[in-house]
């Protein structure tokens, strides 16, 4: 670090740390793929998505919620004093009941990106290797960026992980530090993790000595009728879960957690107090009383029920965009996975159709967006590329049905071949 003091007067871009801006150059080149149009036509509907729409928020229970705690002086005189770095006791608790693990080893997040940056910065060094499913959730990379590690692509295809291409590297040598999956529709994909998988995965770390980071930000909404395994278990020293409430209750509380094994509670705790000592308590107060912790009763049904009635709207509004897209894109689409989770991920068949000139067009003229496959992708072919990622749960249907209208017209148009 620089003994040099800075001169206020004089601060630029150039005056913050190598690491700092290198992290900053990541999540400008992010934004420049991933993120929607800079300026939206006026009216746009974008596909892009990732969130419960307005009407999917549990308004009533957050209100309610937050009623009765502004309402109750003591509780709100503590919701406003610091409070310990892990998390509030009743929510810890009740979220070991679900996860059958020692409350000990839960600690809340500002959200699941939080917890995986802790994770990241616990556990990595320069140079270390990490191995990611590919195709991958791409924001990771924001965080990775500045640990300057290795990342080993994990294929992903249509049956799940290729354990037998991990056992290969892991034989010939490779020695992962860690190993970050999805399990849970699986973003993009909307792949679940098959049960033998996860064991068989989990045996490998146990052999080879590599930590699973289990990213189930999708959990618990499944489609109604299908069944999905246990995620990573708890039980593996080498195994830890990460969740959030992002995706059933909003993403603007920015709360989570990470089922931590009994080794990483003390580091991870530790790193965690030094950022920002906790979680905001107004917020995991309000989450308490949602969800139902602390002998309560939860609101509107709890946590469950809210993710029951969102899941079953999901699914409805996927039939419907899949329908939309299978019949009305050129050539048709497939989508290989329906089974849960905020998105669709559409392979476009006709590979005349230039995606990457559709999507220009969609945002251009057409006033929508969407998420081209390419982002999210380590490796691969452009047949592989030839893929789209569409959110399902962030509009009703008759949006959804004008947004799918607009990505139809931008497909078809002539300029996009
Ligand atoms: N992990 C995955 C796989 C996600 O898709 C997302 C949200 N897009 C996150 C983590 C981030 O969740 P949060 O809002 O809780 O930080």
């Amino acid at each position: 670090m620089s003994t040099t003091a800075l001169d206020p007067a004089a601060l630029t871009p150039e005056s913050l740390s190598a690491g700092l801006l290198s992290r900053l150059g990541a999540r400008e080149d992010l934004a420049r793929g991933f993120g929607p149009a800079a300026s939206p036509l006026p009216g746009a509907v974008s596909l892009l998505g990732g969130a419960p729409s307005a009407g999917d928020l549990p308004l009533e229970a957050l209100h309610r919620a937050a009623e009765d705690l502004t309402s109750d002086p003591a509780a709100l005189v503590g919701a406003l004093q610091y409070s310990t770095p892990a998390g509030i006791a009743p929510l810890r608790e009740w979220i070991a009941r679900r996860e059958g693990v020692d409350a000990s080893r839960v600690l809340l997040t500002n959200g699941a990106f939080h917890g995986l940056s802790l994770l990241f910065d616990a556990l990595l060094d320069r140079g270390d290797r990490i191995v990611v499913e590919d195709p991958t959730y791409p924001l990771i990379f924001r965080d990775l960026q500045h640990h300057e590690v290795e990342v080993l692509p994990l294929p992903l295809t249509a049956e799940g992980l290729d354990l037998d291409a991990l056992e290969d590297r892991l034989e010939a040598g490779a020695r992962p530090k860690l190993l970050y999956t999805v399990p849970d529709f699986h973003n993009p994909t909307g792949l679940i993790t098959p049960a033998l998988q996860r064991e068989r995965l989990t045996a490998l770390a146990e052999h080879y000595g590599f930590v699973i980071v289990s990213d189930n930000a999708y959990a618990g909404l499944a489609f109604p009728g299908v069944q999905v395994p246990e995620d990573y278990p708890t039980d593996s020293e080498l195994v830890v879960r990460v969740r959030t409430f992002s995706k059933i209750l909003g993403p603007g509380l920015r709360l989570g957690y990470l089922v931590l094994p009994s080794w990483l509670v003390g580091p991870v705790t530790r790193l965690r107090a030094n950022q920002d000592q906790h979680s905001s308590v107004l917020v995991q107060s309000v989450v308490e009383r949602v969800v139902g912790a602390g002998g309560r009763e939860g609101l509107d049904g709890g946590l469950e029920a809210i993710a029951d009635r969102a899941r079953t709207r999901y699914a409805l509004r996927a039939d419907l965009l899949a329908h939309l897209l299978e019949t009305g894109v050129p050539g048709g689409v497939r989508i290989e996975q329906r089974t849960g989770g905020i998105f669709l991920w559409a392979r476009v068949l006709d590979d005349g159709i230039d995606l990457a000139a559709a999507q220009r067009l969609a945002r251009e003229r057409f006033g929508t967006d969407m998420a081209l496959g390419r982002y999210f992708f380590l490796t691969g072919d452009d047949e592989d590329h030839g893929r789209l990622r569409v959110g399902i749960s962030h509009l009703d249907e008759a949006a959804l049905t004008d947004g799918a209208e607009r990505l139809i017209a931008a497909l078809t148009a002539p300029e996009a071949r």
